[in-house]
């Protein structure tokens, strides 16, 4: 696999095409959906060769693999931005918001606490998407609308002052069939609305529907998706060695 070779740049190149035909194609205002390059498993030199090629969002699964990169890439290019979308142990949340200006794996209240707790500790504000389970065989996420709605009951009343609620995030199944991926963003798109028609107050900042990945981000974009999460369409296969 690492001797195939990777042209990140075209990748970009080609992604970024992908991603504007695809809204076209379903009615949306070209460039309202943000690409997010998704670069856990490969290293700062291939990063930079996507901030080089003007890719400054990016996403990381891992706090201390996160933490061992940006560091560095920061100081690269100050305009690159980081937001954690990987599973997060709570012992991880205090370096995760360190490092990050966003983060998409919250699936639980404990999470919320305790971010709010960590950021005030060293007064920060934070976003954060809740992440929805919305196919079978996927298992992060809230795993029902109720328990997000119970965490925006705690933002009217001002429990958070550090933590932007911007949006809503999720994985679709892993499988071939495009109908159950198709269904699983609608079921993300039509929980962002009950959520906002809700908490009428928050519509405006839960506005992010973080959903589409290599392999469905188009069908993602078709269904509402404002930032796709692409990974190995840019830097390759992951060696996970
Ligand atoms: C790895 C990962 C991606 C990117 O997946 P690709 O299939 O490589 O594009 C997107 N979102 C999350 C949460 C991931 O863990």
């Amino acid at each position: 696999m690492s001797d195939k070779k990777i042209d990140i740049a075209e990748n970009l190149e080609n992604i970024k095409k992908r991603i504007n035909d695809a809204e076209i194609k379903s009615g949306r205002k070209a460039g309202s959906v943000k690409l997010m390059a998704v670069s856990k498993f490969h290293p700062v030199e291939q990063i930079k060769q996507a901030v080089d090629n003007g890719q400054f969002l990016f996403g990381e699964n891992r706090v201390k693999e996160a933490c061992e990169k940006f560091t560095e890439l920061y100081e690269y290019n100050p305009q690159v931005h980081l937001h954690i979308i990987g599973q997060l142990q709570s012992n991880k949340v205090k370096n995760a918001v360190k490092i990050s200006e966003c983060i998409q794996s919250v699936d639980r209240i404990e999470l919320v606490d305790l971010i709010e707790k960590n950021c005030a500790a060293i007064n920060k504000q934070i976003k954060i998407l809740f992440e929805l389970h919305t196919g079978e065989e996927s298992k992060s996420g809230f795993a029902s609308l109720e328990e997000i709605e119970n965490v925006m009951e705690m933002f009217v009343e001002k429990k958070y002052p550090h933590i932007i609620p911007a949006g809503f995030m999720t994985m679709a199944p892993f499988t071939d069939d495009k109908n159950l991926v198709r269904k699983s963003f609608i079921t993300l798109r039509e929980a962002s609305l009950k959520v906002k028609k809700d908490f009428p107050e928050y519509a405006q900042s839960l506005s992010e529907l973080s959903m589409g990945m290599s392999g469905d981000f188009e069908i993602a974009i078709e269904e509402g998706s404002t930032l796709v999460r692409v990974g190995t369409a840019i830097f390759g296969e992951r060696d996970y060695q």
